[in-house]
């Protein structure tokens, strides 16, 4: 009986893995990118005085979005 509850333990784990996995994926993908004193849209790269900011307008946010997350979300 030892090998099957070791057996099922080792399930859970991997369960637990890939959850986690998924779970860091998509906060990946969610997260707010962070500032790096220049606009993130790398067609443009402005530089700011702010170094909180991220974009200097919405349009180049779109753009870098655009870039950076792909239309289809491919977890699997
Ligand atoms: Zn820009």
């Amino acid at each position: 009986m030892a090998d099957v509850i070791d057996q099922a333990q080792e399930f859970d784990a991997i369960n637990l893995a890939q959850g986690l996995a998924a779970q860091q994926v998509l906060a990946a993908m969610t997260a707010r990118p962070k500032s790096v004193g220049h606009c993130l849209n790398t067609n443009c790269e402005e530089p700011f005085n702010n170094s909180e900011r991220l974009f200097c307008n919405p349009s180049c946010e779109r753009e870098y979005t655009r870039m950076t997350q792909p239309h289809s979300r491919r977890l699997h």
